[in-house]
């Protein structure tokens, strides 16, 4: 995996608990980025590129579409594997695998040279599970994958297209932590311990893992909208998670709010009023406490982030998409009347208004379609798959410790 936006590491992290949850100690699971770890420039960088790179979109939009081209891709990667194949070779040997899984398309084809090359194949089955629910790009497909897991049927269309087998390729949903999916949890409760208003309903505003998009915009307009200046009192509690983005968080915190707020200053230290009804928060680990105490959700098109809010039934308004990859979440959401695109804070935020008083209903029949979205079972029908490869290959015997030595490369 590798912490390019917040989707990878959860999904990651997913799958890691459902084999503990399904197989218990049968499995040793480890998540590791092996670019980071092992490779050179610019595997080590990923995070901080990526994360310069969705800010500043264009860039992005061009990267994105100008390394599409299997041969652009193919040859930037033939690149990296030649300086770095040696360290990635001891990398891998290094926990003697078993089976390896890819939750990121450019942690494959390194991997896969390097099975390949030392004879590993089918012994070591590789599989892939993409994390993107649409669009996604053409480094994903790799043809050497025992399985590609595919979030959707249109994921799964693409990875035909691109010339994947038939048997190669799943569609279970995407990967999402069984915290998610498995907790029973009492919004009454949930929402005593998070220390909001018990009868108020509540809007989650959020960015993905590196808290990106609208926000601080949206925040402002919910702050007005959810204000109502007849009776003096807000219709609705807001609750914004700035993720990774502490400047995000900062600019919030310093601003003047019209509604009563909680305030986190540094360790434990909190500033707050009686009643809250705005709380800031920074990276959130138990998002489906949120998410479970929430009425609704405004986020940019995160395929983790729609996915948990449909297990969760929060209808959900996109406020914003990274190019390329999360353009076909927008209409995966607005298609399955799971939720409504709004670019514009201000309406985003009448929204949500209007659901918290007029309609309703509108609120209640978007909660039953994202519901009915839900795949909260995929991440364990992924598992029980891998294990049936994990078995069929178990014949086969393991990493021996002599591949351990050095790897040449010929192209
Ligand atoms: N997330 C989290 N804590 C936070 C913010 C986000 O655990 O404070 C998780 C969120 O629940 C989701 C992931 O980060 O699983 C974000 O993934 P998504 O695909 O929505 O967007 P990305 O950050 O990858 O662009």
């Amino acid at each position: 995996m590798s912490d390019t936006g917040g989707g990878h590491r959860a999904s990651a992290e997913a799958l890691r608990d459902a084999f503990l949850i399904e197989f218990g100690d049968a499995y040793q699971v480890f998540v590791r980025d092996l670019g980071k770890e092992y490779g050179g420039w610019p595997l080590n960088d990923m995070e901080r590129s990526y994360k310069f790179m969705i800010r500043h979109v264009r860039l992005w939009k061009v990267a994105f579409h100008g390394t599409s081209p299997r041969w652009v891709h193919g040859m930037y990667l033939a690149a990296l594997a030649y300086f770095y194949a040696n360290e990635v070779v001891s990398g891998i040997m290094k926990y003697k695998p078993d089976i390896i899984i890819s939750v990121h398309p450019l942690m494959q084809h390194i991997p896969l040279w390097v099975l390949k090359w030392q004879s590993l194949q089918p012994k070591v089955p590789f599989v892939t599970v993409i994390t993107d629910l649409n669009t996604c790009h053409p480094t994903w497909f790799h043809h050497g994958v025992t399985r590609c897991y595919c979030p959707s049927a249109e994921v799964a269309n693409r990875a035909l297209i691109q010339g994947l087998q038939l048997s190669q390729v799943r569609v279970f949903g995407l990967p999402i932590r069984p915290s998610f999916c498995r907790a029973v949890l009492e919004k009454d409760e949930i929402r005593k311990e998070l220390e909001l208003a018990p009868e108020l309903p509540a809007v989650l505003l959020m960015g993905g893992g590196e808290g990106i998009g609208p926000v601080e915009e949206t925040a402002r307009a919910l702050g007005e909208e959810l204000y109502d200046y007849r009776r003096r009192r807000p219709m609705g509690q807001i609750v914004v998670i700035c993720g990774r983005n502490q400047v995000l968080r900062s600019t919030l915190q310093s601003l003047r709010w019209k509604v009563p707020v909680k305030l986190q200053f540094g360790l434990g230290f909190w500033l707050m009023c009686e009643d809250v009804f705005l709380q800031i928060r920074g990276f959130e680990k138990q998002m489906e406490k949120w998410m479970g105490a929430c009425d609704c959700i405004i986020t940019k098109a995160g395929p983790g982030t729609i996915a948990e809010a449909l297990i969760r039934g929060l209808p959900i308004i996109l406020n914003d998409f990274i190019p390329g990859q999360e353009v076909g979440n927008v209409p995966y959401v607005v298609d399955n009347g799971a939720g409504v695109f709004s670019k514009d804070p201000r309406e985003a935020s009448r929204q949500v208004a209007r659901w918290f008083s007029t309609d309703a209903d509108a609120l209640q029949r978007f909660s039953r379609n994202a519901l009915q979205l839900a795949q909260p079972e995929a991440v364990f029908d992924i598992v029980k798959d891998i294990h049936k490869l994990q078995q069929q290959s178990a014949a086969v015997t393991r990493i021996p410790y002599s591949l351990t030595s050095s790897f040449s490369y010929h192209i």
